[in-house]
């Protein structure tokens, strides 16, 4: 009987098992298809390549901001060569470092369970006292529409391997990876239009914020609010979608269709009916949200398989700890343990720090809203992106730092040093003790602190 199984060896499953050999060899790995992770293959790096060719090509285009007068020359197909270089860089350290793990851990197949203790791959059976499962997702897509548009619908499985960018496309979905992909690809002289079944675009749940990130993101950007297509053809060059916008008939004819309507949990791979009959739909298995532990079963669901919130670090981070709770079974702890931070590569980036604004109002938590605007803040105004807006949650009785939404330039940075601040639960007034360079895009979160601070002192 083996101590621990890892089934997916995607970011969940690789950090599990680098964690796991410290502890003991008594151990397997099983990865149906590619050992180089949804991240680096197909999710985060190549789309951050891609974006940053897009933004850097969008500064030179509007490089009149900052009084220079460039012309850019560019060909799509270097630009997705390059995307395709840079993915192979990282998805080449990866596989470098699982192909240094010993052979005997690893198995190339897809798991399905056969009891609470056994498992098949490949024909064989294997027993362990505990599993991590870390099968992550796979894209969503309208079958009845894959069969009309066949090679002409894509997801972000299929997006990086275009030999060069198409001249249109059409989007559905206004979520984090439909923006960062469709605003990327305008910016590279694509010209593109979101179907969004609602009237939101990426993260933000401030209504305010929200508001403001249409109107701005909607400046370069087509989107098609609480507009769905109608109806989807193939045509000899492309897709024709039909559309109803404004009570009127419509037609869009684009070379692709991207489909970025979220992501699917693999756990229906897994035959998990064979431990229970109860957990044939997925969607209502009993995974504790704070171990991630199935049942009381030794059994733990960690990364993009079972989560709200499927994002890179935190797969890393219930990977490593699930070991801990498949090793010490009778003690079994949360590993829900990182504040919450969340980033999309738009551009202004948006970024959710902490609890959100949505978090906050639902728990009836009673703060204040600390505000800046970007639009006249001096550093914003010398880099020429002096757009977008931040807001600070302050809790009015302990004073403490909640949360955090940011829709404005490098809130990459800045999302950090408010989430590192929320963790280490300092207060309002503990946070403007500290310094602030001058000129920086910090001082304008030090604007909204004090516009939270002047709140409370009334
Ligand atoms: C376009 C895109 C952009 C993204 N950008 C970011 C970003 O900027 N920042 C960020 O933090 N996150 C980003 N993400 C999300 C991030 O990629 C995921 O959170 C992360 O990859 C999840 O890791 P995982 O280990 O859960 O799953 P995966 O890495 O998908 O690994 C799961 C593995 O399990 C295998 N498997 C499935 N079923 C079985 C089975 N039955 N038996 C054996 N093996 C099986 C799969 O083949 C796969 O190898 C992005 C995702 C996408 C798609």
């Amino acid at each position: 009987m083996l101590d621990l199984i890892i089934i997916g060896a995607g970011t969940a499953g690789i950090a599990a098992y680098k964690e796991a050999i410290k502890h003991t060899h008594n151990l397997l790995i099983i990865n149906d298809g590619p050992w180089d992770t949804t991240c680096a293959r197909v999710g985060c790096m190549p789309s951050k390549v891609l974006i940053s060719s897009a933004n850097r090509l969008h500064d030179i285009q509007n490089s009149h901001e900052v009084a220079l007068n460039i012309e850019a020359k560019f060909d799509t197909s270097q630009i997705m060569t390059h995307v395709r270089q840079l993915r192979d860089r990282f998805t080449q350290a990866t596989l470098k470092d699982v192909n240094s793990w010993n052979p005997a851990h690893k198995i190339n197949g897809k798991a399905i369970f056969i009891d609470a203790n056994t498992i098949q791959v490949n024909q064989q059976q294997f027993q362990a006292k505990s599993f991590i499962i870390a099968v992550g997702s796979t894209p969503s897509f309208d079958i009845a529409w894959k069969k009309e548009l066949g090679e002409r619908l894509i997801t972000s499985d299929q997006i990086f391997e275009l030999e060069k960018l198409p001249k249109s496309l059409a989007v559905i979905g206004s979520g984090v990876i439909a923006i960062e992909l469709a605003q990327a690809m305008q910016r590279l002289g694509v010209e593109t239009t979101i179907f969004a079944r609602s009237k939101k675009v990426g993260s933000l749940s401030s209504p305010q914020l929200q508001e403001l990130a249409q109107n701005v993101i909607s400046q370069e950007l087509k989107i098609l609010f609480e507009t769905l297509p109608q109806k989807i053809q193939k045509t000899d060059h492309g897709v024709k979608i039909n559309y109803l916008y404004q009570n009127e008939d419509q037609q869009l004819q684009a070379d692709y269709l991207l489909v970025a309507t979220g992501r699917q949990s693999l756990l229906n791979t897994l035959s998990l009916e064979n431990i229970n009959s109860q957990y044939q739909d997925i969607t209502s298995l009993p995974i504790n949200s704070e171990t991630k532990q199935l049942d009381h079963l030794p059994i733990f669901i960690v990364g993009d398989a079972f989560t709200n919130t499927p994002i890179q670090h935190e797969a890393a981070h219930e990977g490593r700890m699930a070991v801990y709770n498949c090793l010490n079974n009778s003690k079994i702890k949360n590993i829900k343990t990182l504040t919450s931070l969340g980033i999309m590569f738009s551009s202004p980036e948006m970024a959710t720090v902490g609890q959100s604004y949505k978090t906050l109002k639902q728990k009836n938590i009673e703060f204040v809203t600390g505000f800046v605007s970007y639009e006249k803040q001096g550093r914003a105004i010398v880099l020429g992106k002096n757009k977008g807006a931040v807001e600070v949650y302050i809790d009015k009785k302990t004073r403490k730092l909640l949360g955090s939404e940011l829709f404005v330039e490098s809130a990459e940075h800045m999302a950090h040093l408010l989430a590192w601040m929320i963790a280490e639960e300092v207060t309002l007034d503990e946070i403007l003790d500290k310094p602030y360079y001058h000129p920086t895009l910090e001082e304008g979160l030090r604007t909204a602190l004090k516009h939270a601070r002047r709140q409370l002192i009334k």
